[in-house]
């Protein structure tokens, strides 16, 4: 759990609906979404498991957010800082060093949702 976990969303990031229950507003996204991200087919073999479990639980905080077009706003494990999340660049300390991030991860899983 981070401090991103304390944002309520009131819509779903993926499909803009209204979100009804505590929990879906607590992860930002209703349950057909949440279960399109869950089951969504990304090639992990480039990624350690502590990875994609940290861009599933960065999903699941609701602590990435669509920015625009494939641009994602993700939230430090923290809460301090902000990066901007590309599938294939990060501004994160690791990305900027051309490191493949579980923040990159994070926005791949969504947009193959
Ligand atoms: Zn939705
Ligand atoms: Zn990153």
């Amino acid at each position: 759990m981070n401090a991103a976990a304390a944002t309520h969303h009131t819509n779903c990031l993926r499909c803009g609906r209204t979100l009804t229950s505590a929990k879906s507003m607590a992860a930002g996204y209703g349950p057909r979404c949440a279960r399109h991200i869950r089951t969504a087919q990304v090639d992990l073999t480039d990624y350690k498991p502590h990875q994609v479990q940290s861009a599933r639980e960065l999903i699941e905080d609701g602590a990435i957010v669509p920015l625009r077009s494939v641009i994602f706003i993700t939230v430090s494990t923290d809460g301090t800082e902000t990066y901007r999340t590309a599938p294939t660049a990060c501004t994160c300390k690791a990305g900027l060093k051309g490191t493949r991030c579980y923040h990159q991860l994070a926005a791949r899983l969504l947009l193959a949702a």
